[in-house]
């Protein structure tokens, strides 16, 4: 087995992304043997529970309430629209439900309750539960591993530095924080991050630097590539190319051995001929439904129909970790705390945040 290592300098990261690309390949493929069935792909489905209206200015999101974008906001979803979904997913072949919502941090009330009912449902429905919600305090994450969670996303999204290219309202260091704090519990983690936003090759060496020394690893990372949506500060960015694409899968692959590695959003803008490279280089994960949180994904068939193809096989769930037990809300050893914790602010200038709120202000 090659070695899990926390110790990987950005020059290193940065000569195996370059390498020719078959020899990236190539030693990608061959780590991904020794970790991971290649035959087999986990299969997620994304749920956006709460949609839209978010107070962040992550440069990447229609669901940021300051951008002027088509996303149409809902309020939170219920248990049984939830479960409904849920049973949908499953019957189409995914082993995993990740439910996104877009806030800033979790808050100790009734929408965290009916949270953690949903957590609980989908948990009895031998399913995987994910949850993406924002900044968790220990004790939030504490009561989702109790309620079933089996993971918790918190991507990093770029390199320390980019990242302040792109968001000005939550710090890097919250999100190691709230990463920090889910590994206090049973919850796996899920971090990575996005492609595509402008950032040179040194920043998503540093994006995996962060990641790699995160010890343990996080069980999966996400790698999505840019969907620039209008009206968003990074509506005009280019795709990335699939060789981009291909050279981080591979090169995260190498570096992060044993971990799932995703490929989220971007994947309408790959071939499946690309796509089939990706497996290749070591991605064993996809999202799958036709809708991504708010960006287009592609149809659950043509994934199935992809599959057959390629003769892969969709992972059952809780192959990676058993399945948590639930805890009833009657029978909670963790009760809210009513926390207020002081996640910061950095509010530093963006230009090109400040530009498209501007023109969303003009467009009211
Ligand atoms: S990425 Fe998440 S936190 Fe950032 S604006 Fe979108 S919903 Fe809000």
């Amino acid at each position: 087995m090659s070695e899990v290592r926390h110790n990987w300098t950005k020059e290193e990261i940065l000569d195996i992304y370059n390498k020719p690309l078959m020899e990236l390949l190539y030693e990608a493929a061959t780590i991904h043997r020794k970790h991971h069935d290649p035959n087999t792909v986990q299969v997620s489905t994304l749920l956006s529970i709460k949609t839209g209206g978010c107070p962040e200015d992550c440069g990447y999101c229609p669901q940021a309430a300051r951008y002027h974008t088509d996303i149409e906001g809902n309020d939170l979803m219920t248990v049984q629209q939830v479960k409904a979904q849920a049973l949908r997913a499953k019957s189409s072949g995914s082993s995993r439900v990740c439910m996104g919502a877009a806030w800033r941090n979790v808050k100790d009330g009734p929408e965290f309750d009916q949270v953690l009912e949903m957590v609980r449902t989908i948990n009895k429905l031998d399913m995987e539960v994910c949850c993406t919600l924002g900044m968790v305090t220990e004790n939030q994450a504490q009561r989702l591993a109790e309620a079933g969670l089996y993971a918790y996303n918190h991507n990093l999204d770029s390199s320390e530095e980019y990242y302040k290219e792109v968001i000005s309202t939550r710090g890097f260091e919250d999100r190691l924080e709230t990463i920090d704090n889910v590994r206090k519990t049973n919850v796996t983690v899920c971090s990575g991050g996005i492609i595509g936003m402008g950032e040179k090759e040194e920043d998503r060496a540093g994006m995996l630097v962060a990641l790699t020394t995160l010890n343990p690893q996080p069980e999966s990372v996400p790698i999505n590539a840019l969907v620039a949506v209008d009206g968003t500060p990074l509506e005009e960015q280019e795709p990335i190319s699939i060789w981009d694409m291909v050279r981080m899968v591979a090169t995260t692959r190498i570096v992060l051995p044993e971990t799932q590695v995703r490929l989220s959003a971007g994947r309408t803008q790959m071939t499946r001929e690309g796509q089939a490279m990706c497996f290749f280089a070591g991605a064993n994960s996809i999202f799958a439904g036709d809708k991504l949180l708010t960006t287009p994904n592609p149809d659950v068939n043509e994934d199935m129909e992809m599959f057959k193809q390629l003769g892969l096989n969709p992972q059952k769930p809780f192959i990676k970790k058993m399945q948590p037990e639930t805890v009833e809300a009657s029978d909670s050893k963790y009760q809210a705390l009513g926390e207020k914790p002081k996640w910061s602010r950095p509010d530093h200038k963006i230009e090109r945040n400040e530009e498209a709120k501007q023109k969303a202000r003009a467009l009211k």
